[in-house]
């Protein structure tokens, strides 16, 4: 090992596996010659059943990759134009990824979730010249708002490609019916279905296709992630080949994958945990890629398991606690699972466990990390202990450093002290698209990215994510992560999912609110339950003044739970409570 430790909060992670220097095509061109017939995509059909899906061997990803890329180059796309892929996990997505990124084109990842607002404010910050479009669905006609967002933004949006349905659909159905509806003869937008822009890419040759290719560099810019900040607009990260397929790269080393293996990814491609340490670990090492669904289902997540003998599966920790919900988790058989990663929020150690015992994923890693950062930066390795494996988010990454500075001074703390994490090395992104000022704010001079996460580091180097900055709850002085009272009330066998948040308090400044979700078929806890069961337990002040039920959390679309949105709901709460006690006891002073 080359990694190197000293006695304050800095670590650089070991370098004896090299950077990649090539470009995301280039690497697919890699794992095609060595696996050529071996699987590289699977699409499952509806329910997670691979019988009625769609595959793709490597020499046939590699191929549409170079079809993908034709086709942009015919469509008028120049090196570093912008295409938006807005869609759920579809084959399509992992076509786009790797054909973009060949013919020099800029992937923006759109959260399918956005609405014609957010998409429009994307649409004209990156100047998108195109735009590929889910099919309709029951909750959400992409095609329909896609036209009305390219009519709005004119002149940015040019071209707005259809997807198909998915797998054991009547694939183009939809799409010839939503391309004469709501068109207008003067449209300056050109559209069509998926399959008339691919049928573009014979017009293109293979030296021209050879010219572009050549001109593009690992150091080039090849994917925009608007990350959904509490506050502000959406800011558009700006990552190069080198930060992914790097980053990527090196979570498939961790792993140990190989072309054995198969990963089931039911997190979200839009997002770097589907896009990075899901796809570009897969493809990179010539394993198999699993698309279990269009977007999360916990039953489809577990049969494409066991339905394909899966090694690996990932979630963020909401997934993973709807996953072991279900009776199919034990009634289907898992036991091929070796390996998964769990990243995105709190990886809970009751969870950790859970997923180590039941799912037989023994040798499961915590990833941290965020998007400006390709995403991980820190992750557990497969010969730590349990404990580390479960309490911590592990060591650096290769070819990284890592450090943890006072927030006020900047200055490195010692080991075990809490300060923010911050990251530099290949990983970090270029900056926000076309916003220096926001890249100032948390990309140094001397190329530290500022997290705004507050962690600790071990001896040993590893890190504990102690809570966001903003995250604190503040209580009557007494400074309380709320990190550290979830995994507490954890512990409790009611308790199927907790969130603790600050709410306002007249006498504290704040109190803390625990958001409960119970176990199937037992009674609600009361805040007198939870006293009783913490008291002794943990320090007083850490005793949630509130308590509240709830059948689910609010959640974004890549699965971490809103907070700030648990944090204002439970304030009405709060306050409508001291009113109700307020009006009691005027009334009862008036009758007195
Ligand atoms: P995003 O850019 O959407 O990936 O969000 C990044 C943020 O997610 C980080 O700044 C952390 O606050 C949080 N996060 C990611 N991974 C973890 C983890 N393993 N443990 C705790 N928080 C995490």
């Amino acid at each position: 090992m080359t990694e190197s430790t000293a006695p304050e909060s800095f670590t650089q992670g070991p370098t004896d596996v090299e950077l990649l220097e090539q470009t995301l095509a280039q690497n697919l061109d890699d794992t095609a010659r060595r696996f050529a017939d071996r699987a590289a995509l699977l699409e499952c059909g509806p329910d997670g059943d691979p019988a009625t899906g769609r595959t793709w061997t490597y020499r046939q990803l590699r191929e549409e990759s170079v079809t993908v890329a034709k086709a942009l180059m015919a469509a008028g796309y120049e090196a570093g134009d912008r295409i938006g892929m807005w869609s759920p996990n579809v084959a399509e997505w992992v076509s786009l990824l790797y054909g973009a990124a060949r013919a020099g084109v800029i992937l923006v990842n759109l959260n399918p979730a956005y609405r014609a607002h957010e998409l429009t404010y994307v649409v004209e910050q990156c100047d998108m010249r195109g735009l590929v479009v889910a099919c309709a669905d029951a909750r959400m006609d992409p095609p329909a708002t896609a036209r009305a967002v390219a009519r709005e933004s004119a002149p940015h949006l040019r071209q707005l490609i259809m997807l198909p349905a998915g797998s054991g659909e009547d694939a183009y159905a939809h799409v010839q019916a939503g391309d004469v509806a709501g068109r207008h003869a003067a449209d300056p937008v050109a559209e069509g279905t998926w399959a008339d822009f691919l049928a573009g890419a014979a017009r293109v040759s293979d030296e021209d296709l050879a010219a572009r290719e050549a001109a593009t560099r690992p150091a080039d810019p090849v994917n925009l992630q608007y990350t959904s900040g509490t506050t502000g607009f959406p800011k558009g990260v700006t990552l190069t080949h080198r930060n992914v397929l790097n980053n990527g790269f090196h979570i498939g080393e961790l792993l140990g994958y190989t072309e054995e293996d198969t990963v089931v990814i039911p997190v979200p491609f839009f997002h770097c945990f589907g896009m990075v340490i899901g796809v570009i670990a897969t493809v990179s090492h010539g394993s198999l890629a699993v698309i279990p669904a269009r977007s999360f289902e916990p039953v489809s997540a577990l049969r494409a398991v066991a339905a394909t003998g899966a090694t690996s599966l990932y979630g963020v920790p909401a997934m993973f606690i709807a996953m072991l919900a279900r009776p199919e988790a034990d009634a289907l058989d898992l036991s091929t699972l070796r390996t998964g990663v769990m990243a995105g929020s709190t990886c809970p150690v009751e969870v950790m466990k859970k997923v180590i015992d039941r799912f037989h994923m023994s040798e499961v890693a915590i990833c941290y990390g965020m998007t400006e950062t390709a995403p991980v930066s820190t992750m557990t390795r497969r010969d730590d202990s349990l404990e580390v494996r479960t309490q911590t988010v592990g060591r650096t990454m290769p070819h990284v450093e890592t450090k943890i500075v006072d927030p006020v001074t900047g200055d490195i703390v010692p080991r075990g002290a809490t300060g923010e994490l911050c990251t530099r090395g290949y990983s970090v992104m270029l900056g926000y698209w076309d916003a220096p000022e926001k890249t100032a704010e948390v990309l140094d001079a001397d190329g530290w990215m500022h997290s705004g996460d507050l962690a600790s580091m071990d001896e040993d180097g590893s890190v504990r994510i102690e809570g966001r900055i903003k995250d604190l709850v503040i209580r009557g002085g007494e400074n309380i992560s709320p990190r550290e009272v979830e995994e507490f009330l954890y512990t409790h066998p009611d308790i199927q999912d907790v969130q603790v948040v600050g709410v306002p308090d007249e006498k504290y400044g704040e109190q803390l609110m625990a958001c409960v979700i119970m176990k199937d078929g037992v009674e609600p806890l009361t805040v007198d339950a939870v006293r009783e069961f913490a008291a002794g337990r943990i320090a007083h002040f850490k005793i949630p003044a509130h308590v509240r039920v709830l059948d689910a959390f609010p959640m974004t679309v890549s699965g971490k739970v809103r907070k700030v949105e648990l944090r204002e709901e439970g304030a009405k709460v709060v306050q409508a409570q001291a009113q109700a006690q307020a009006q009691a006891q005027a009334q009862a002073q008036s009758v007195g």
